[in-house]
């Protein structure tokens, strides 16, 4: 299985190489300077993972040709927008995004009151389509290995805080690169994220070996390990790590400083900008249904997630954990996710946005529903089983009993049914 498919560098100019999918054209960051045009090289999110033999890659693409463009028919009549029930101002609004105009927060905010269940499904529709003509049926893939559940944070919404008390683990440098070794070899994986709690039990020596372990097997390294400090994301960069994943999750300040004790919004954002100005590839977001959170927040959150320019938006319900101060706070319905999900498309086109496993824990089919709403990318957990279910940042998180091949099928045939196809989603554009 495979989760990324060759592509051929058709042009290299300053460190920016053209890469061809079957005729698709994207940019890639290109940080090697062996490689040369003519050369067949894997990428994810804009960024080269490897090179790779030539005869091993039009074997690969041998039998991707008939599928590839199977798939993108199968997306293209999905994303057709069937109906244009709507009121004449909404109307009016989803007209400019077709002209890809830039819709103001004001629009942004009254496509939010659209609330019948006729109209949402119009926006969704709107939402594919855009997706569909911004990326095609390309989707990423990403595997994540969960190597430690300890936190010296206190965050009021998570299951893993630093005062709850649960059993918990961290895995050794061994541990996670064997894990990430079997999901490279085994699997095919492109890109492994690798998350922890904010846990200082592993020193910047630990990371950095642990980062350049990983990188060897050729793959992307993706990093969500926190709020660690500049100089610790510097040396993980120059180890090899080339994405981070940080949420915000609020942009409302006081709801910030008090969700998360003894942090800033300020600091939160501040290293957000740093990371990109290091160099990482950005995933960043936000959580749908804190306490006393309006329409007005999400849209917020929203416009703060594009003003940082991320390559991925990431965001999921809040599912209040047992054990928690928010255990006693109501879940949100999935239609608020949806409704976002779309919201984001429309607000920003050409970012990648997360279906999160938070999402798949509401509702089974909401992973579906949110990949035809404007989602494009998905994760999937190769945590090893008996550690998963001790990652508890809330309570019955999906998947966390399935063994990794059965994860891995159904995420593809996910996929494949819609569609998508595992073509690089990068464009290079939240690189310095
Ligand atoms: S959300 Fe992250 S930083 Fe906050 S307690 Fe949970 S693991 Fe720690």
């Amino acid at each position: 299985m495979c989760y990324s498919i060759p592509a051929k560098v058709v042009e290299i100019k300053n460190h920016i190489g053209v890469i061809d999918y079957f005729g698709e054209k994207r940019n890639i960051l290109l940080d090697d300077d062996r490689v040369k045009t003519g050369d067949y090289v894997y990428a994810q999110g804009g960024i080269l993972v490897r090179t790779i033999p030539e005869k091993e890659a039009l074997e690969i693409l041998e039998t991707w040709k008939e599928i590839f463009f199977e798939l993108k028919k199968v997306d293209e009549s999905l994303s057709k927008i069937k109906t244009d029930k709507l009121p004449e101002n909404a109307m009016h609004i989803l007209q400019k995004v077709n002209l890809r105009k830039t819709l103001t927060k004001k629009e942004l905010a009254s496509l939010f009151e659209l609330d019948h269940k006729n109209e949402l499904s119009v926006l969704y529709e709107i939402a594919n389509n855009v997706r569909q003509r911004s990326h095609g049926n390309a989707s990423c893939v990403h595997g994540i290995i969960e190597f430690s559940s300890y936190c010296q944070q206190n965050c009021f919404y998570c299951g893993i805080r630093k005062d709850k008390n649960i059993e918990r683990y961290r895995m050794t440098c061994k541990e996670i690169v064997e894990t990430a070794g079997n999901a490279v070899d085994k699997y095919g994986f492109k890109a492994l994220v690798l998350q922890s709690g904010e846990d200082y039990w592993y020193s910047d020596s630990k990371l950095e070996e642990i980062v350049k372990s990983v990188r060897q097997l050729g793959v992307l390294v993706f990093l969500s390990i926190g709020s660690r400090s500049i100089s610790t994301y510097k040396k993980l960069y120059a180890a090899g790590a080339r994405a981070a994943l940080i949420r915000f999750e609020t942009s409302n300040k006081a709801s910030f400083s008090k969700l998360r004790p003894g942090t800033t919004l300020q600091d939160r954002i501040a290293l957000i900008k740093e990371l990109k100005r290091i160099g990482y590839i950005l995933a960043t977001g936000f959580i749908v249904g804190l306490p006393e959170e309006t329409s007005q927040d999400i849209i917020n959150n929203i416009m703060l997630t594009k003003y940082l320019a991320p390559d991925m938006y990431s965001f999921g319900p809040l599912i209040p954990a047992n054990g928690t101060p928010l255990e006693k706070e109501a879940i949100i319905k999935k239609e608020l996710i949806l409704k976002t999900t779309a919201i984001a498309r429309l607000a920003d086109s050409n970012s990648n946005i997360l279906v999160t496993t938070a999402l798949e824990t509401l509702d089974l089919s909401a992973g579906k529903e949110a990949l035809l709403a404007g989602a494009n990318s998905m994760m999937i957990n190769i945590t090893p089983v008996k550690l998963k279910k001790l990652y508890s940042i809330y309570d019955n998180r999906a998947g966390i009993n399935t063994v990794l091949h059965k994860s891995i099928k159904q995420t593809t045939d996910l996929l494949y049914n819609l569609g998508r196809a595992p073509v690089d989603t990068g464009d290079i554009r939240g690189l310095k």
